[in-house]
């Protein structure tokens, strides 16, 4: 399943690039200026020159490689250096009181919508000791207001946290919708399909023991046209429920579709598969159905199952065997397991 958070991180990673690439040049242009006119720090500035061309060049090897995070920590990081390390080797040279504000929020922003929250803790507090240490030797500033500067920079840091939060709880949010059932909880099928694949990616050589499960309820049109559909709705949910219960946290449940489930069991005992499905088989027969006051009587389901082996390569080819053994279940008598375990 691919990372929706990431994606959506990478979007807007690219589509903020730019105003990265706009922090590195004032960087830039903060480093090379001082080095025009004789200064006793010039030294110092070619050496702090080559340490921002050094990262620049870790955070361009990081965007080629589509490694945006660790870019843009890198040109954050780029930014951080070049940018104090100029204002504090040339405190002289009168700073513009406003530009570290602007400064330290623009990265604070930036490093809270994209980098884990330790890292924008971190990159606050320095941020936080670094305007500090230049009020503290600047005599300009210590004339005026200083101390609002640090309560905007803490304001900024927190809301920007705040902001972090809620998207990252949005973006949980739109995740698990993508990839979840809405009637019973369960996966959905494009989950099942892409674990299936990443499974047999993966696989296969140290001899585990997989397979999968579908199954399929019987006469389940009987539940929508005898007590209407919200009774059948009330059917599927109950299956899901007893399979939740039934399987161990390791299973990965779906719903395939309709009144079809399907069922990835990464770790299984020799010969465990067919025990397992005659027994839910069984279970499943035995619920108790009360709806509304009254019994809907009983339910069966058809399961087809298999367990890997190196013949089935791709997904297809596995679901299409374990289909085969459901639709065998199906014609011989229902209410039965039928496979390769
Ligand atoms: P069989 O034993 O051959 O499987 O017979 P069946 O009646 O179960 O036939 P089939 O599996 O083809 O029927 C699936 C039915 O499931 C058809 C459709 O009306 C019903 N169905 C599909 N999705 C839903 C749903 O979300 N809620 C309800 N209540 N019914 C659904
Ligand atoms: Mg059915």
């Amino acid at each position: 399943m691919p990372d929706t958070t990431t994606d959506l991180r990478t979007r807007l990673l690219r589509l903020i690039h730019p105003l990265m690439l706009v922090m590195i040049l004032f960087a830039f242009t903060l480093t090379i200026a001082p080095l025009s006119f004789p200064s006793p720090n010039r030294h110092a500035y070619l050496l702090l020159l080559l340490v921002l061309l050094l990262l620049l060049i870790l955070a361009m090897i990081a965007r080629h490689r589509n490694h945006y995070l660790l870019s843009a920590s890198f040109t954050l990081g780029l930014g951080l250096v070049g940018t104090w390390s100029s204002v504090l080797i040339n405190l002289n040279a009168g700073t513009p009181d406003f530009f570290p504000l602007c400064y330290v929020t623009i990265t604070i922003i930036i490093s809270s919508l994209f980098l884990p929250a330790l890292f924008t803790i971190l990159l606050s507090a320095t941020q936080i000791i670094l305007l500090a240490v230049l009020v503290a030797t600047n005599e300009t500033l210590l004339q005026q207001n200083w101390p609002s500067f640090f309560f905007f920079v803490i304001l900024v840091a927190f809301l920007s946290m705040i902001a972090n939060y809620l998207i990252k709880v949005q973006m949980l949010q739109l995740k698990e919708s993508a990839i979840r059932d809405h009637l019973t909880g369960l996966f959905n099928r494009r989950y099942f399909d892409e674990t299936l694949s990443n499974k047999l990616k993966r696989e296969q050589k140290g001899g585990e023991v997989w397979g999968i499960i579908l199954l399929d309820i019987d006469y389940f049109k009987h539940f929508n046209d005898q007590y209407g559909h919200d009774a059948g709705d009330f059917v599927l949910t109950r299956l899901a429920q007893e399979m939740l219960s039934y399987f161990n946290l390791s299973a990965t449940i779906c719903r395939y579709g309709g009144d079809e489930f399907a069922i990835l069991l990464p770790y299984l005992q020799q010969q465990e598969l067919g025990t397992l499905c005659d027994n839910l088989v069984e279970r499943v027969h035995a619920l108790d159905l009360p709806y509304a006051g009254k019994s809907l009587g009983s339910m069966s389901i058809s399961v087809g199952y298999v367990r890997y082996t190196e013949q089935l390569s791709s997904a297809e080819l596995f679901l299409k065997q374990a289909d085969s053994y459901l639709y065998h279940a199906k014609q011989t008598g229902r209410n039965q397991a039928v496979g390769a375990s």
